[in-house]
């Protein structure tokens, strides 16, 4: 018999799943970096986190921050489980486009049974990986750690390979990157920065497509791993 779920409202699996992905680069989650996150006031994050911490899914650092206990960092793999598996259901069986499924994604998390979720996965054939090239926890909460540096943050000459996609902010940015072929898979070198503007010259191995400059704001969507 699988562990019931225990119920959370959406407003505490958002905290947590925020808690996680901010605490996977660095160890502890600042007020101010969840309010951010979040778009909520600081004082409403310091309210919620005494709540968690109180429900023992967190603990607090002091001077530093927050960091989820085993417990909260499990009920947070849960919530991206689900996020992660309807993402992929949306686009493989329903076909949407990879622009359009987060914020459905975000309705549903908390709407689906694990039941509804572990059907979906045997449809889809256990997929590793979401559309966004993100990691899919197993339902025994296990996931791939990820050690991603941003395409922003590559050096002139270096050549790099596209892992994820960040689908949390607006979705014309994910358009523009699939215009580009800027998607999980590729290889790309960088080929020259543009000084003081931010923008990254990239050429994409076995493109058509010549030369792009990109962005800053599309580059730091772009998560990387180092050619070694
Ligand atoms: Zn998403």
């Amino acid at each position: 018999m699988k562990e019931a779920r225990a119920t959370l409202s959406p407003s505490v699996e958002d905290y947590l799943k925020t808690i996680f992905s901010l605490t996977e680069r660095n160890e502890v989650a600042s007020t101010s970096s969840i309010a951010a996150a979040l778009d909520v006031q600081p004082a409403s994050v310091t309210g919620m986190v005494k709540r968690l911490a109180g429900a023992e899914l967190l603990q607090h650092i002091p001077y530093r921050g927050v960091r989820l206990t085993g417990k909260g960092i499990r009920e947070a793999l849960r919530v991206i489980r689900r996020h992660r598996i309807l993402e992929t259901y949306l686009v493989q069986q329903l076909g949407y486009l990879w622009d359009d499924v987060h914020d459905e994604a975000e309705q549903l998390e908390h709407a689906a049974s694990e039941n509804l979720i572990d059907r979906m996965a045997v449809a889809l054939e256990n997929p590793s990986h979401d559309p966004h090239g993100s990691p899919i926890p197993t339902s025994s909460g296990e996931i791939e750690s990820v050690d991603f540096t941003t395409l922003a943050e590559a050096t002139e000459g270096e050549r790099v390979r596209i892992r994820a996609v960040d689908d949390d902010k607006e979705p014309q940015g994910l358009q523009s990157m699939e215009a580009r072929g800027l998607v999980p898979g590729v290889w790309v070198r960088v080929k020259s920065r543009v000084p003081g503007k931010g923008r990254l010259v990239v050429r994409i191995e076995g493109g058509t497509e010549g030369e792009q400059s990109v962005g800053d704001d599309l580059a730091r969507r772009i998560f990387v791993t180092p050619d070694t």
